[in-house]
């Protein structure tokens, strides 16, 4: 090996050792009694993250649309510690029930520490058909409700220096074919709260915001739309929840997981067109 990749070697190592030492440590006590909501709960990476909220202390109140599928989540979260795990059943494409949700978590924990956005609307893995009605049904589900919601805990957040949660993906930074209402929704998210982050700054807000960049993911409801479609590997939905459980604790910005998806932001600007005949050749398609 010659000199010059031994110095480029030895220097990526110590960038990699400097970054992962300067990190923020989790401490994982601080979650202890936290007051948390945690949206798309009944299922996939909601599910896990109650999961590992209860498991840590925490006081939990979970949201989605099927009242069974809370009620079992939320026994399980009390068995795994949480202090207190209360659901509510809400659609997010209604206009009233995101702020029905958030008043309902301020009141029975007596405020809020964290908002973790992360529930989704369903929608096609296909070629975009022009379905415009379904597009703005899932903008309203995926993120009008979002900011509303957002919106409607900041006050809380405000005292309790808490933490906004935002659960995005990789087709929000990078796009992908199949998927042209779900990259809009996701674009949206990171557009909105790239924004509000900056203004939260701005203001010397207590609020710390989070923005997650997860790739696949092997939730059921992700399995059944790639399966025999991609040869993508799907990461665990507990290990990526544990990411954004940790995130949002220590307070930081991005999080990007699994590790490829931060070299697909980096390189589809350096490297369109590489990119993209990655991203087409990803796929069984046959025209
Ligand atoms: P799932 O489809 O497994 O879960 C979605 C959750 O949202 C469920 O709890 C569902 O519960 C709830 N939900 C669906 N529709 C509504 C509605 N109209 N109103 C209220 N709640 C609703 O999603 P994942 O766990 O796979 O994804 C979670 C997050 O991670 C999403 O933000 C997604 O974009 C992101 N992500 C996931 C990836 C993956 O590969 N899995 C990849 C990249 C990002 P119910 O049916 O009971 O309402």
């Amino acid at each position: 090996m010659g000199s010059f990749t031994k110095t480029i070697i030895a220097s990526i190592c110590v960038i990699f050792l400097a970054v992962k030492w300067t990190a923020p440590r989790f401490d994982e006590e601080s979650l202890r009694g936290a007051r948390v909501l945690v949206t798309g709960a009944s299922k996939g990476i909601g599910e896990q993250l109650a999961y590992h909220y209860a498991h840590f202390g925490a006081q939990i109140v979970i949201t989605a649309r099927r009242e069974q599928a809370l009620q079992q989540v939320a026994e399980k979260c009390l068995s795994l510690g949480a202090q207190k795990a209360l659901y509510i059943t809400a659609d997010m494409s209604s206009d009233s029930d995101p702020d029905k949700v958030v008043d309902f978590a301020v009141e029975k924990l007596g405020g809020l520490d964290y908002l973790v956005l992360n529930h989704i609307g369903s929608s096609l893995f296909s070629m975009w058909q022009g379905d415009v009605e379904h597009t703005k049904w899932l903008m309203q589900v995926n993120f009008f409700s979002y900011i509303q919601m957002a919106w409607r805990a900041l006050p809380s957040l405000e005292q309790s220096k808490g933490s906004l949660v935002i659960v995005s993906s990789l087709l929000g930074k990078s796009t992908s074919p199949f998927t042209a209402p779900y990259c809009s929704t996701k674009s949206a998210l990171n557009g909105f709260f790239g924004s509000l982050y900056h203004e939260l700054a701005m203001k010397k807000s207590n609020v710390s915001l989070s923005l997650c960049t997860l790739g696949l993911i092997d939730t059921e409801s992700a399995m059944e739309k790639v399966r025999g479609v991609t040869k993508l590997p799907a990461y665990p939905a507990t290990d990526a929840a544990l990411n954004i459980v940790m995130t949002g604790a220590t307070r930081q910005l991005e999080l990007y997981y699994p590790w490829y998806t931060y070299v697909m932001v980096v390189t589809k600007d350096w490297f369109p067109s590489v990119t993209n005949y990655f991203i087409q050749n990803s796929y069984n398609y046959i025209p």
